[in-house]
């Protein structure tokens, strides 16, 4: 790095900003902040130094000086003192959790929004291409799913277009949670909710992720959560058909996971559909598809998704399931009017017919964050697109059948898309009960995470019936979506769980009866 302050000698009204004088000088700061980005996603460690909260918290948070530090000088602060204490997902031994940010189109294509800021709030004078841009892989996604399509020259305004972009599933959900709010209750938006209890909320036992419900405590539809048994993480359908007679009346929505956060199962999404729409066909249908959007990418995948063009809405994660920078969802619906119901109409989000701030709750300026996709989506081609899905689906196929090979280990989930739940339990262990198998997989998570190397993630779950139906157990999970995870390294981080496992027990401080 070879500058000193990128503005000496300007203007002192132009200091900090680009301008052309300082062009030349300016390209190489930026040219030196992505190697130093680079330079970190391909860094084989996930953590340079792992230290604990406070520890970064006082070295981090510093006071603000007086006077202003280089740009350049700053970048190099950030690459020795920051960044050896970030995660870094794109390490291949990182196989735990979501996605590395690293698919190059994405990429090119967050430098590109970032350097233009245009705004998707307003089409006419805010984003005049860039709404379009967003417009279209609002419509190929719907594509991919099966909802009814129309052609682009069809599309007249943003109420015919049938989704929205937005910066998460989060929120995704929590616009479909208004949609079903505003199906059960019209008019809900401006006169508000008077009877909360109405505005129930089915989701499956145990699986279900925290956002939908969060979703409707801040729609101020309260938590009337109505959880359903599940069968292998699917819905049990005799218990929804209980649930479904039993809060007759009472229930805003229902919501289906393609692939659920932590098994990423898939549900019978058309066996779902049918159930609901057989007991009350106004019921607001949503699938959470953060991570089995991955199947509508592929032919061969696709009919683990069937039915999903039957919900009333469908959330989608790019950042999660195609090598996006955070952050990027869609949500889609069905019926693409249905999203005047929680639309907003000011002088200032003009009334035209392709303002995007019209039809994202939550959101005023909004950055081109769909450029991404749009990127990926283009450099991939429909043919790369499948080739990425396929691979993903098999390199998790190939774990789980590791994990099936040996038997100090045990497979608790067989894997629909990326995710193998498995726990390390040797015949002495699983003997000794399910506690004891919790106890120690929690210790081998922990030292995992301590030490840096690898990273599985971990979390609870109901067992599905391999040591005691209905126990929440602490296993750990593996996850395929890194694409620089090899073979060996699939070998060596199972060799790893299984030695850390064994010296836990041969440590003797848990006790485990051999007898
Ligand atoms: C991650 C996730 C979400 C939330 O998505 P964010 O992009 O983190 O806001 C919602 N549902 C499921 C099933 C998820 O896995």
């Amino acid at each position: 790095m070879r500058h000193g302050t990128a503005t000496a000698g300007q203007d002192p009204g132009l200091e900090g900003f680009l301008t052309p004088d300082n062009a030349e000088e300016v390209r190489e700061l930026l040219t030196d902040a992505i190697q130093v980005g680079l330079d970190f996603k391909l860094r084989n460690r996930i953590f340079l130094d792992r230290q604990d909260p406070i520890a970064i918290r006082d070295q981090v948070m510093v006071e603000l000086e007086e006077s202003g530090t280089s740009v350049d000088k700053l970048l190099i602060e950030l690459r020795d003192q920051i960044l050896p204490l970030s995660k870094n997902e794109a390490s291949p031994y990182f196989m735990g959790f979501g996605d590395t940010g690293s698919n190059v189109g994405a990429m090119v294509g967050a430098v590109i929004a970032m350097l233009t800021q245009q705004n998707m709030i307003n089409q006419s004078f805010d984003s005049p291409a860039a709404t379009f841009v967003e417009l279209t892989v609002v419509r190929w996604l719907r594509q991919l799913i099966g909802y009814p399509d129309r052609p682009a020259a069809e599309l007249t305004d943003v109420w015919s277009v049938g989704g929205v972009m937005t910066h998460g599933g989060t929120m995704s959900n929590t616009i479909a949670m208004m949609l079903a709010r505003e199906r059960m209750a019209p008019g809900t938006m401006s006169s508000g909710v008077t009877d909360p209890h109405r505005f129930g909320l089915v989701v499956p036992r145990g699986i279900n992720h925290y956002s939908i419900k969060a979703a409707m405590t801040w729609i101020g539809c309260g938590a009337s959560v109505i959880e359903v048994e599940t069968n292998g993480y699917r819905y049990d359908r005799t218990d929804l058909s209980r649930a479904l007679r039993a809060h007759r009346g009472e229930i805003a929505a229902v919501v289906a996971y393609a692939g659920d956060s932590r098994t990423q199962t898939i549900d019978d999404l058309a066996a779902v559909a049918e159930t609901v729409r057989a007991h009350d066909p106004a019921i607001w249908l949503h699938a959470d598809a953060c991570w089995g959007g991955l199947c509508a990418l592929s032919d061969e995948l696709r009919p683990r998704l069937a039915g999903i063009e039957l919900f009333d809405s469908v959330t989608l994660d790019p950042h999660k399931i195609l090598g996006i920078p955070y952050a990027l969802s869609a949500l889609l619906v069905r019926d693409p009017a249905v999203l005047r119901s929680v639309s907003t109409y000011s002088d200032l989000i003009m009334q035209e017919e392709f303002a995007l701030g019209q039809v994202s709750p939550f959101i005023g300026s909004k950055a081109w964050e769909s450029l991404k996709l749009w990127m990926t989506m283009r450099s991939a081609g429909r043919d790369g697109l499948s080739q990425l899905a396929t691979s993903r689906v098999a390199a998790a196929s190939y774990f789980a059948d590791q994990v099936r090979g040996r038997d100090d280990l045990l497979l608790l989930n067989e894997p629909d898309l990326m995710a193998v739940v498995f726990l390390f339990a040797p015949d002495e262990l699983r003997q000794a009960g399910p506690d004891l198998v919790n106890e120690v997989n929690r210790e081998i998570h922990r030292r995992l995470l301590q030490d840096g190397n690898w990273y599985l993630h971990q979390f609870s779950l109901p067992d599905p019936g391999v040591l005691a139906k209905g126990q929440l157990l602490y296993p750990l999970r593996f996850m395929s979506s890194n694409p620089r995870i090899t073979g060996q390294l699939v070998d060596d981080v199972l060799a790893k769980v299984v030695a850390t496992g064994r010296s836990i027990l041969t440590e003797g401080n848990i006790h485990v009866r051999t007898d």
